[in-house]
């Protein structure tokens, strides 16, 4: 522990990442937090953020992120832009190389992550991201009140975000590619009792239609027959899964089939001693801005016991039964 360079190495920079690092840094432990190839994550490509507790008129996306960057930096954490490409966790203190070339060595690592919604990979996606397409129901899905929106996908996701976003649209329209879906069959049951949600089996999103205010219909291929056809539409929601950004990691940090990082229950412990995995990266199913800050408070909190008991056993003591 000793020959750490840092105490604390936060990767990330969510909400996650940074309420580790205000904890830490408020315990005095002078973390470092690398921002990773997109500042402030997932949030800064949501506009308006109106389901974090504490925001009455809610806050636009990146002005939070911002916000959250400089609270940890009040608190003394350094924050440096910059990835982190190879970790090296086979023996401590716990290696990471910064941007293919910088060793550091640290105390404990706080993996934050996150994970990254898949797309479909259309351009009229990308032309319309953030105007009418969105990856995040729970988070956007307000905006389209009593207007008419389509889902794509036909997972667990897929299904409540249908039902979610039926409770405020008029209408939803299902893009199901199969002709069965993928979801539970209780999320599905509850999808087929919605009398608001239509789904439409066999059929994939040709191409996003739009103007200069946003997303107005979806042309869908329906390929059994090949017949094209128009929704009007003014949201598009993508539910076909995420990636979590734990690439890196897999050679040390166990994972399930999907990548989602494995805790011990209760815990932000990975099975590597002095790392800990904290929002989106360990958490497929909730995957909210305050979950994912909920759980960067508990990293912050199981790094500074980690220390605590690494520092004692340095100098000879033991804790408790151990
Ligand atoms: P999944 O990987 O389970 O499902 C993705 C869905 O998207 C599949 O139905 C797939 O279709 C479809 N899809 C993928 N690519 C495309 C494409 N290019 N075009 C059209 N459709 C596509 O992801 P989820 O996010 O739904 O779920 C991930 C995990 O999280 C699961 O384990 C799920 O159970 C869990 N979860 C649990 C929840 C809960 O318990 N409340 C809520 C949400 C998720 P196809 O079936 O044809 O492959």
């Amino acid at each position: 522990m000793t020959h750490a360079d840092v105490k604390v190495l936060i990767i990330g920079s969510g909400p996650a990442g940074y309420t580790a690092a205000i904890y830490a840094a408020r315990a005095g432990l002078k973390p470092v937090l690398y921002t990773g190839a997109q500042p402030g994550g997932q949030l800064t490509i949501t506009n308006d953020v109106e389901n974090f507790p504490g925001y009455p008129n809610g806050i636009n996306g990146p002005e939070m992120m911002i916000d959250l960057q400089k609270q940890a930096e009040r608190f003394g954490t350094k924050v440096n832009y910059g990835m982190i490409t190879s970790v090296d966790f086979s023996g401590y203190p716990l290696k990471v190389t910064v941007d293919e070339k910088d060793e550091i060595t640290a105390g404990t690592v706080i993996i934050a992550t996150g994970a990254t919604a898949k797309y479909l990979g259309i351009p009229s996606e990308e032309k319309f991201n953030n105007k009418g397409v969105s990856a995040c129901a729970v988070c956007d899905g307000f905006f389209y009140r009593g207007k008419d929106v389509a889902v794509v996908g036909a997972g667990d996701s897929a299904a409540e975000e249908a039902t979610y976003l039926a409770n405020l649209c008029t209408k939803v329209h299902l893009i199901v590619r199969r002709d069965e879906m993928r979801a539970s069959k209780i999320m599905q049951q509850r999808v087929l009792k919605t009398p608001n949600i239509q789904i439409h089996w066999n059929t994939e999103t040709d191409e996003i239609l739009g103007d200069d205010n946003g997303v107005t219909g979806v042309r869908l291929l329906n390929n059994k027959t090949g017949e094209k056809s128009i929704i009007s539409v003014q949201g598009f929601f993508l539910a076909i899964g995420h990636q979590p950004n734990t690439g890196i990691f897999k050679k040390y940090i166990d994972m399930d089939e999907t990548g989602y990082i494995k805790v011990v229950p209760g815990t932000t412990k990975t099975n590597v001693e002095g790392v800990f995995a904290v929002g989106d990266a360990a958490d497929k199913v909730y995957r909210q801005a305050i979950t994912a800050a909920g759980t960067g408070c508990m990293g912050a909190l199981d790094a500074e016991k980690f220390l605590v008991s690494k520092e004692m056993e340095e100098v000879g003591v033991t804790i408790g039964n151990q």
